[in-house]
């Protein structure tokens, strides 16, 4: 764990100084949970962007794309449930005065259940060698017993009092599973509240009457309050779906873990409007292309897993989380949800304008029922960074960092390097990159020895470094080497474009 955790500070500390990601507002001592992109870091969150918007836009001609605003009219979040229960259970610590998430705190405790439980299978395993059967194990062992009925009581008192918002339980299970604030160490707990989760502004001068509003904390509302528009202006047929990448605002209580939480954050959302009846059918499937997207990135299947949701958002009939193994443990990057028709009906109460569709083959309208896939660019980011990072021991005793970022992602795409800086190297060079640059995205770079300009490439995860030599102004040849074997191969010029081309198409990750 303690390594995993300096595997996490040292991806924080690369992300620096690589230009990926900036704590906001460095030079005032940053803003809590806010964070920029840098120059590296915003390619590659546009390339993880266009990545997923291919994959609804290009691959499903029933999926559309739109970009709604982020100002709503205020009365949308009345209808969508969010002023009155976008809430998060929150608690204090008397002493050290942090705050925390009490559901989190109790979903620790669960965790650390399992822990102890794999721990003894560990154990058991290591003294019995071949001969072990763990099944039997865990059916047996009384600790083991004891420990999974010990997480089976919790867990079952803990989604109960979830589903009945009851927060005095929420606190009473803090007590009784004697719970201590990882910084002060004490149990000296405050009640726990609900605090709701959205930020307010106002629009319009205080004169005129101004209004309250919400910087909306998902992108999905806006999908549905235009949903009429796009099924009639498209005449777009159900099923299909609805695509939109944006901005989201959260007044997250615990905002730590870098990127994974933070109050400014981006989302990819898709709604796909089904037949009622219809939504397990589309809910699964969705569940699987989802996975097929993520697992097409080849950082590791093993990576992946569903994870099934407790406690259902009040609008939803069914919910799974897409969780990837970070360095702080398996965590969500995606939500897919079963919405049933509670957003477009919810629209159509509050509107008073009706919002059905007319099903031509069925000849009968009703309110279509959604599935919705809900992503964070800034947790995909994350995930990517994380499941490439690596440091690597070389023959020659050096250790180089590199990221092994699938290379349709990486945020440059090769390098241009004359071997020295003069003999017409530099400039045969940039007539090289001259030709590349409206294909890929190139970097030139003329200083430092050519091991530590690789160096500098590998950590930015640059997939091709192309070396310009002296015989290059002869044989019209160059050296390209790869980021991940640090293999070499002399190739004509005239061949980098449609070489390169091949490698780092978003065709080859689209093809899942
Ligand atoms: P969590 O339980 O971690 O708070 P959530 O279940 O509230 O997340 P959703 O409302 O389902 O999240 O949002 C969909 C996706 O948006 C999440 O899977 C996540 O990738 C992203 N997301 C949500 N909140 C944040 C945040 N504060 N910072 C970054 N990404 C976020």
């Amino acid at each position: 764990m303690a390594q995993q955790e300096d595997v996490f500070k040292k991806l924080v500390s690369h992300c620096k100084e690589y230009g990926f990601v900036f704590p906001s507002s460095e030079i005032y001592d940053g803003l809590g949970a806010v964070y920029d992109y840098g120059q590296n870091g915003v390619e590659l969150k546009n390339n993880i962007k266009r990545y997923w918007w291919d994959s609804m836009t290009l691959l499903n001609e029933n999926v559309v794309g739109i970009d709604s605003a982020i100002f709503m009219h205020p009365t949308i979040w009345k209808a969508s449930g969010h002023v009155d229960a976008f809430n998060d259970p929150l608690i204090d610590n008397k002493d050290s005065k942090k705050r925390y998430r009490a559901d989190v705190l109790i979903e620790e405790q669960l965790a650390k259940y399992d822990d102890t439980i794999e721990k003894e299978i560990e154990k058991a395993s290591k003294r019995f060698g071949e001969a072990f059967d763990e099944q039997k194990f865990r059916e047996t062992h009384p600790r083991v017993l004891e420990y999974a009925a010990k997480r089976e009581a919790l867990h079952t008192r803990f989604v109960r009092a979830l589903n009945d918002t009851n927060l005095e339980e929420l606190q009473q299970i803090i007590i009784d599973e004697a719970i201590v604030c990882p910084v002060s160490g004490t149990r000296n707990w405050t009640e726990v509240r609900q605090f709701n989760l959205m930020f307010s502004t106002e629009m319009g001068s205080t004169a005129d009457g101004a209004m309250k509003i919400y910087l909306r904390p998902e992108t999905a509302q806006g999908i549905f309050v235009n949903f009429l528009n796009v099924q009639k202006s498209g005449r777009m047929k159900i099923p299909f779906g609805i695509a939109q990448i944006g901005k989201a605002f959260r007044n997250e209580i615990v905002a730590r873990q870098f990127i994974f939480r933070m109050r400014e954050f981006e989302q990819m959302e898709m709604q796909f409007f089904v037949r009622p009846g219809e939504e397990l059918k589309w809910f699964d499937q969705w569940k699987q292309t989802r996975m097929r997207w993520h697992k097409a990135l080849g950082l590791g299947d093993h990576k992946y897993r569903f994870h099934d949701h407790d406690k259902l958002a009040h609008y939803a009939n069914a919910a799974t989380d897409i969780e990837f193994e970070m360095p702080f443990g398996f965590k969500e990057v995606e939500g897919i949800h079963s919405r049933t028709d509670f957003d477009l009906s919810s629209h159509e109460k509050y509107s008073g304008k009706k919002i059905r569709y007319f099903d031509p083959e069925l000849n009968q309208s009703y309110t279509p029922y959604v599935i919705e896939t809900s992503i964070g660019v800034d947790r995909m980011f994350l995930s990517i960074l994380a499941g490439s990072y690596c440091e690597e021991q070389l023959a020659d005793g050096e250790t180089r960092v590199v990221l092994r970022l699938p290379p349709a992602l990486a945020p440059v795409k090769l390098a241009v390097l004359p071997l020295i800086k003069k003999d017409g190297l530099p400039e045969k060079a940039r007539e090289i990159m001259n030709s590349l640059k409206f294909d890929f995205q190139c970097q030139y770079d003329e200083k430092d020895s050519i091991g530590k300009r690789y160096r500098r490439q590998d950590a930015i995860g640059t997939p091709y470094c192309v070396t310009v030599d002296h015989d290059t102004l002869t044989d019209h040849r160059v050296t390209i080497r790869h980021r991940d074997t640090m293999e070499q191969e002399r190739v004509p010029v005239a061949d980098l474009n449609p070489l390169i081309a091949d490698k780092v198409s978003l065709k080859n990750l689209l093809n899942y």
